[in-house]
């Protein structure tokens, strides 16, 4: 298996430039896992599977279409015009592609560190893009998806997409890591937010089995309530918003929804209405802070 996966590997350094490798390999590789994890949920929500869906309301052909062919657009005009220029950077700071690949030791070990920091990026930088200006001129183009799809993920202002590739590249840059760690946590970073915003919570979704990890459901109540109430910033993990108790409207919301709690029915309902309400409102509210 290592010797397949390592001829694979020289075949490609033999074949092409690093610069041909860490760009527009790195695109490629990035088109590949983002739609081919995305459109599986785009075609749950147009066959109208409704069972695990967060919230009943589906998104209309035309919203849909929007997005994916925005996507398209950015992601040629700001992606990948950004993975040409950030390679000196991680030509400068030790990136390689030369053989051996590194153990998979240190391929988790410097995943993990790269989740950690851009959580704690992603954190800080989108509760400032919650601020009125920034919301108002930048973040409301991500919010115009209050019920997300996986490919809503990336559906965003350049000048976030700017501030996410910056929050994504900041661990590897400061490590220079092979380029094969770096294809590894874009694809894994990738699965990670597609499925934050996939609006299904399954029984075996990963945040279900790990507490710490955010998840659809946690993505999707930021989602569904009006900007400045919203709360739940983080992309990954979920303990920067407990510390900093920007999930207090969310755990509230959880802790009405536990099974065997005294209200549990009447006041979820209750919850589950002024929350779906809000989202009904969003659009309105929305004209307003625009004006
Ligand atoms: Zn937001
Ligand atoms: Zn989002």
């Amino acid at each position: 298996m290592a010797s397949l996966l390592e001829s694979g590997w020289l075949y490609l350094t033999t074949n092409f430039s690093d610069f041909q490798l860490a760009s527009l390999g790195s695109f490629i590789i990035h088109e590949g896992v983002f739609f081919l994890s995305g459109l599986p949920y785009l075609m749950m929500e147009c066959w109208g599977l409704q069972k695990y869906k967060i919230q009943r309301k589906v998104n209309t052909p035309a919203a849909q279409e929007k997005c994916v062919l925005r996507l398209l657009l950015y992601h040629t005009c700001v992606n990948l015009p950004l993975m040409i220029v950030s390679y000196p950077v991680f030509k400068y700071m030790g990136f390689t592609s030369q053989l051996p690949l590194p153990s998979w030791k240190v391929i988790s070990f410097q995943i993990l560190s790269y989740f950690i920091l851009e959580d704690f990026i992603f954190y800080w930088g989108h509760r400032f893009l919650h601020t009125k200006w920034l919301y108002k001129h930048v973040h409301s183009v991500h919010h115009e998806y209050a019920t997300p799809f996986g490919l809503t993920s990336e559906y965003a202002h350049p000048l976030e997409i700017l501030f996410l590739g910056f929050a994504t590249i900041f661990g590897p840059a400061i490590t220079g890591p092979h380029l094969f760690t770096l294809w590894i946590w874009m694809s894994v970073r990738v699965l990670e937010t597609v499925e934050a915003h996939c609006g299904y919570d399954f029984p075996w979704s990963l945040s279900r089995l790990l507490p710490i990890y955010g998840g659809a459901d946690f993505h999707d109540y930021h989602h569904r309530l009006l900007y400045t109430k919203s709360g739940n910033y983080s992309s990954t993990f979920t303990y920067m918003d407990w510390i900093f108790g920007t999930d207090k409207g969310y755990r509230k919301l959880k802790g009405l929804q536990k099974p065997g709690s005294e209200v549990e029915g009447r006041v979820v309902d209750r919850q589950e209405n002024i929350v779906l309400g809000r989202s009904r409102n969003l659009v309105e509210r929305r004209s307003t802070i625009m004006d």
